[in-house]
């Protein structure tokens, strides 16, 4: 029998519609009983006869688990790919859940003076000081220490902070810099509006110049690691492009002349920001290059050299020019089911592990 206290839902998602169980593998397991013995659950039970488990109460499972298939010495336990979890972890109702869950038995769960382990965070307070709205869905804020030298004025372009929203304690998401360190310790944010997206919703509504947030950081090790002379593609997706220009900034702040080619990838030609910042950088790197590609909209018009707009993805441009890739690092940031895509395609096109660098915004 199902037990109702395994069966409820997980992160208010309905028990019975989430496909996660173990599955026999028939001809490889030996019986030893291992699973049905191992599993507080009862998911399994044991057929006495032919010696072999049988998986009767399979909604017992815990969502994620895989301990009986970790500890079958003959690898006969198989479950359907993580990935079909990490989606409904992708859902802002899983998210809100777990945030709400966390907050509801704080006292239960929060961890003891005692066992705190010293860390090496650093938390700031900044103010915002500018806030754009380049597009409806993007808002560009800049933020500056609100003590001299109380900043991050440290940090490596390509890292990121995490930002509280003021008087709410518990809620904070994380924020790529888009830029590399200036001498007054500001620092701006991109930030894409998310649907239903708590922090997001927040910030579009009522953020203003003024405010204070604290933020914690720098973190995150997407930062150059290719040695000088070595060609760089740089690819973002959305507000992807945030990491993205802090390294493009901090390159051509200090090796101009190189060897550089973005591809920027929005879902509509109308969305991309920014574009006075890339013509700034164009100007300054004589051998950079800048290809927008969109999935819709009208052509973005070639206003300089070097600036070229395609129609389709980020993935159609990389398979439609061979010569994008050639002999170069890459360097790609955006939200992670692109990535994901990227990833399989670039080890599929033979590009070796070594000579990618991802920032995946996300789970
Ligand atoms: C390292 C890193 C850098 C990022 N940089 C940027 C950036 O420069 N610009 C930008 O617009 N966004 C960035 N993000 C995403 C950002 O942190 C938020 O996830 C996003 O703004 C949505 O927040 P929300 O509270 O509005 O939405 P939520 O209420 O959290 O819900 C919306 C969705 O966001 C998803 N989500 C993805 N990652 C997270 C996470 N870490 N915590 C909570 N939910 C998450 C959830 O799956 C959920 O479905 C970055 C994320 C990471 C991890
Ligand atoms: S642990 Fe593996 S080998 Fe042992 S009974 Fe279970 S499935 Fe079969
Ligand atoms: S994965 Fe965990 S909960 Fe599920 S059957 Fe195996 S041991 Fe039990």
């Amino acid at each position: 029998m199902p037990n109702p206290q395994f069966t409820k839902p997980w992160h208010g998602v309905p028990r019975e519609q989430i496909a996660w169980n173990p599955h026999i593998i028939e001809e490889a397991c030996i019986g030893c009983g291992t699973c049905v013995t191992g599993c507080s659950r009862l998911v399994y039970r044991f057929d006495f006869e032919r010696k072999k488990p049988v998986v009767v109460d399979p909604l017992n499972c815990m969502v994620g688990c895989t301990t009986c298939a970790n500890t079958c010495p003959a690898h006969a336990i198989a479950f359907p790919p993580i990935e079909s979890v990490l989606a409904l972890e992708g859902l802002a109702q899983v998210r809100h859940a777990v945030e709400d869950d966390l907050l509801a038995r704080h006292d239960i769960l929060a961890a003891p003076a005692a066992a705190a382990l010293p860390h090496p965070d650093r938390i700031v307070t900044l103010t915002v000081t500018a806030i754009s709205h380049p597009t409806p869905d993007v808002m560009r804020v800049t933020l500056a220490p609100v003590q001299a030298g109380e900043c991050f004025c440290e940090f490596t372009p390509g890292q990121y902070i995490e930002l509280w929203e003021p008087e709410a304690s518990h809620l904070s998401r994380s924020y790529s810099i888009a830029n590399a360190p200036h001498g007054d310790g500001s620092i701006e944010l991109h930030i894409r509006r998310v649907e239903g997206g708590r922090f997001t919703d927040w910030a579009f509504k009522h953020m203003k110049v003024g405010d204070r947030l604290q933020a914690r950081g720098p973190l995150g090790g997407f930062t150059m690691r290719s040695p000088a002379g070595v060609p760089l593609l740089f690819i973002a997706g959305g507000t992807g492009f945030a990491p993205v220009l802090a390294l493009l900034e901090q390159q051509v702040r200090f090796d101009p002349a190189r060897a550089m080619t973005l591809v920027w990838g929005m879902r509509r030609s109308a969305d991309f920001y920014a574009l006075d910042t890339l013509r700034q950088l164009l100007a300054e790197a004589p051998n950079l290059r800048v290809l927008l590609v969109a999935e819709s909209g009208d052509a973005v018009p070639a206003t300089m050299e070097r600036l070229d707009y395609a129609p389709g993805t980020v993935l159609d441009a990389l398979r439609k020019d061979g010569q994008l890739i050639g002999h170069c690092d890459i360097y790609a940031a955006g939200p992670p089911a692109m990535l994901r895509e990227l990833a399989h395609a670039l080890g599929a096109m033979g590009v070796e592990a070594q000579r990618i660098h991802i920032d995946s915004f996300g789970v």
